[in-house]
């Protein structure tokens, strides 16, 4: 009788009513709170119904159970995962409920090489801790004081490293994920006999692996050609770093898929101990006509990092950094400011590889060089360089930052063919834009500034988006190489990738997640260009 009382009087509850019934943690929804997860590093706005802090593992998965048991009533439900928000393509808004996975915020085990962690880290805090045992994550992005390490994964982050070092996919060596069955599995590598015994072991876990390795193995030469030729990519799903038919690794596709496949729970990370010493190249280029000859001049000479940052990042710095730029030589006014580390085991082996590199730059008026090993003064300058969107999110006026084409990427070898052409579009619209990156990579980060209250801008940034995606895929690159698909993306897959493989991408989703709970409208069944254009954001 009472348990009956009980649930006559549960089915009178709201969703949000009836969520706080269930777990421990918090379920919100005041207006403050849902505004406050409408927004990310992105230009859009989309207010969320609900925001869900779990407590723990048990909370996550009551809440997938009951999103799943309630999907067929409204099809609206679905669960987005949020970590820090500072993702720039859109990825941690949707309409629905959201994840803020904060409380998943605790190293658990750092080792020799390795550690192991929640994902809602934030990147500051596991630097700190795995430096202890002389330890880091070289894909760290130019946000890690912002950013957790669960965000870095879900995008396939990178940063000034991945040059040499590569994205953070290549450090997860094991996660653990909550699934839309409500149970939590662990992924690693596994040979040809460990898969064979996942996929007789029956159940959820076991169709999945079957089911994704039947799709690759039928598939594995169009899927390995359709790899994007860049030194790295975050645009997809990252299908053909998962069977080589040698290893099957389900990790390789969770990295980078921007929660749209599960809940990370907990990751191992395999680390790296840095080369003590290093040494700066910086190359000040007065023209940009140059820069695609010096950026394929210093690459061969293998730099660790190779960044780069522009005139207009530079006279930010120096009203609002000036403790930083106080360092720099006034007298020179750069057009481009490039910077190639070199690093060693000694400061003789860090200093002599930076002088091969300069040996082969044309120095002369329009370039000039210098080279430094005091770590203070090298961190000067990597600073400018990382701090560059935040300077201009933060002082740019009325107009604001348009993370739109802000990734893309190319082989560096085309730079010189390729810069002209990007250049011409850009300049075509009569907009005032920021160009800093990963040069080495080829990896272009262009910010335009817009006024986003006017409908035409709102159009030139969908078309800018076109004309731009355009030239990359045409010279074999890739619209994203680390900051992923999210909103402002996805609608562009077809286009880079092909119908045929977007089927594919989408078969991978279904068998995930085959009510769609999980960050619906990224990746796969994305909105329109109509809805992309709608739900920028306008005020600010
Ligand atoms: C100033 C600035 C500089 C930046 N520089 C770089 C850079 O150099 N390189 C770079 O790659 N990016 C950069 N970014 C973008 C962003 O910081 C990174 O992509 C970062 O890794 C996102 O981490 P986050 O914790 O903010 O994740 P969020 O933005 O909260 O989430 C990112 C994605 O991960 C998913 N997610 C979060 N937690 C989980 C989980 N537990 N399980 C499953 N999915 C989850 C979310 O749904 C979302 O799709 C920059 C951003 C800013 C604001």
């Amino acid at each position: 009788m009472g348990s009956r009382i009980l649930n006559e009087f549960y089915m009178t509850l709201n969703i949000k009513e009836k969520l706080a019934a269930l777990i421990r943690g918090t379920v919100e929804d005041s207006s403050a709170r849902l505004a406050q997860y409408g927004n990310d590093a992105s230009i859009f706005e989309i207010i969320p119904q609900l925001v869900i802090t779990p407590e723990d593992t048990a909370d996550l998965k009551t809440i997938i159970n009951f999103v799943r048991e309630h999907k067929s009533a409204d099809k609206t439900l679905s669960l987005t995962p949020r970590a820090a928000g500072t993702g720039m393509s859109g990825e941690s808004l949707n309409d629905s409920i959201i994840v803020d996975m904060k409380k998943f915020n605790h190293i658990q085990e750092v080792g020799n090489d390795y550690a192991i962690t929640e994902p809602c880290v934030y990147y500051r805090d596991f630097e700190i801790e795995v430096a202890k045992n002389e330890l880091f994550l070289p894909s760290y992005t130019a946000s890690k004081k912002l950013c957790t390490v669960g965000g870095m994964v879900s995008n396939n982050s990178a940063g000034e490293k991945t040059l040499s070092c590569g994205q953070t996919a290549r450090y997860v060596k094991e996660l653990s994920a909550l699934l839309a069955d409500g149970n939590e599995y662990v992924f690693k590598p596994l040979n040809k006999e460990e898969l064979t015994a996942k996929i007789n072991q029956g159940g959820f876990e076991s169709e999945i692996h079957q089911r994704i390795y039947a799709i690759l193995e039928k598939n594995y030469d169009f899927i390995q050609s359709k790899k994007p030729r860049v030194n790295k990519n975050a645009a997809g799903y990252e299908l053909w770093n998962v069977w080589n038919r040698d290893m099957f690794d389900l990790t390789q596709l969770f990295a980078g898929s921007q929660g749209t496949l599960g809940i990370i729970t907990k990751i191992k990370f395999q680390l790296v101990r840095p080369k003590p010493y290093a040494s700066l190249l910086v190359i000040f280029l007065k023209d940009i006509i140059h820069l695609g000859d010096i950026v394929n001049t210093v690459l061969p000479c293998n730099p660790e990092s190779f960044e780069s940052y522009d005139d207009h990042t530079l006279k930010l710095a120096e009203e609002f950094l000036p403790e930083v730029t106080k360092f720099f030589d006034a007298s020179i006014k750069p057009k481009i400011v490039l910077l190639a580390e070199f690093t060693g085991d000694s400061e003789e082996e860090a200093v002599e590889k930076t002088r091969c590199a300069e040996k082969h730059i044309p120095i002369g008026k329009a370039i000039t060089t210098m080279i430094t090993c005091d770590p203070k003064n090298v961190d000067h300058y990597c600073t400018v360089r990382r701090e560059s969107f935040n300077l201009l999110r933060y002082h740019s006026g009325h107009e604001r930052t348009a993370p739109i084409i802000e990734d893309i990427i190319v082989r560096p070898e085309f730079l010189p063919e390729f810069l002209p052409k990007l250049y011409k579009i850009l300049d075509s619209y009569n907009l005032v834009y920021t160009i800093a990156g990963h040069i080495g990579d080829g990896n272009l980060h262009i910010m335009p500034l817009m006024d986003f209250r006017e409908a035409k801008i709102r159009m030139i940034a969908i078309e800018l988006c076109k004309k731009v995606f355009d030239l990359v895929f045409e010279y074999g690159g890739s619209m994203s190489a680390e900051h992923n698909d999210g909103i402002i993306r996805t609608p562009f897959l077809e286009h880079m990738y092909g119908n045929e493989m977007i089927k594919l991408f989408e078969e991978v989703k279904l068998i995930f997640d085959p009510s769609n709970i999980f960050n619906p409208g990224k990746k796969v069944f994305g909105r329109d260009l109509a809805f992309v254009k709608e739900h920028i954001d306008r005020v600010y």
